[in-house]
């Protein structure tokens, strides 16, 4: 792998209280990000850990997501930060991304397929199952994928790894490699990362924030809770992510929404984390 950075495409405005340990009722508000990996590979190739929202979403949401949808997240956010644009702005290509590889497929994690014409879209069987039926759940938009005419299920026929219980190494040469994470949604997946800015994990949203998967707190946190799909596999998936710990080199644990996170993460080409302290 050439490059491995992160981008954010938009903030969400929310109760902190929904999102932090503490008092129930409080009236501060937390922005979480939304993130992003972009893994260049050798051959000039971009493979997307999630894609954000669309250009057309962040430039107008209310259009495209509708009111309520935007106020319930509380979504902020502008044309510029479309996670093409971004790519752009840095010398890149939007046809350069050949594949995204969606951590699940709700409407904050895929939005932006549209936005690439080169690009596959690599989800479960569940999720794009759930896509289909937008009976399911608001968090699914099947409109995200009525023009993509390149979908890939993921078959996860590979061996455990890193304690999850079904894996798929995406180039048999162990840079990309999906893992079997379900709870947040039925098909969910973790992502690990290894280039050359550092070893990384990206959790999609199988901890909202960093300190559900921390020893000692009683996670999953409220919200996570409230929206996930299966509360036991989300039980177990957070158990697989505490258990890194133990490893003498753990990944970086990068959770979508998590904003402290996504300010210690390298964002362009070039950097490595903050915390590698280099
Ligand atoms: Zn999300």
């Amino acid at each position: 792998m050439r490059e491995l950075f992160f981008l954010s495409a938009a903030d969400f405005v929310v109760p902190q209280s929904l999102v932090e340990p503490g008092p129930l009722f409080s009236r501060t508000r937390a922005s979480l990000s939304c993130t992003v990996a972009v893994c260049v590979r050798d051959n000039g190739d971009i493979v997307l850990v999630d894609a954000g929202l669309s250009e057309a979403a962040c430039r107008d949401p209310n259009a495209i997501l509708g009111a309520m949808r935007r106020r319930w997240l509380g979504l902020e956010t502008n044309a510029a930060r479309a996670i093409a644009c971004q790519l752009e702005s840095l010398g890149f290509d939007r046809g350069q991304v050949r594949a995204i590889v969606a951590t699940h497929c709700h409407l904050d994690h895929i939005g932006g397929l549209v936005d690439f014409p080169n690009a596959e879209l690599i989800a479960t069987a569940e999720e794009l199952h759930a896509l289909s039926d937008a009976a399911l759940s608001p968090a699914y938009r099947p409109a995200d994928i009525a023009f993509a005419d390149k979908l890939r299920v993921a078959q996860m026929t590979g061996p455990r790894h890193l304690g999850f219980p079904a894996s798929l190494d995406l180039f048999d040469d162990g840079e990309i490699t999906l893992l079997e994470a379900a709870g947040h949604s039925a098909g969910h997946l973790c992502v690990a990362l290894n280039g050359p800015s550092g070893d990384f994990l990206h959790i999609g949203d199988a901890a909202l924030l960093e300190w559900e998967t921390g020893r000692g707190f009683e996670g999953p946190g409220r919200l996570s809770r409230i929206i996930c799909n299966d509360a036991r596999a989300l039980s177990r998936t957070l158990t697989a992510l505490r258990n890194l710990d133990a490893l003498e080199k753990a990944p970086i644990l990068v959770p979508t929404h998590d904003r402290r996170v996504f300010d210690t993460l390298p964002q362009r080409p070039g950097e490595i984390a903050a915390d590698l302290g280099a």
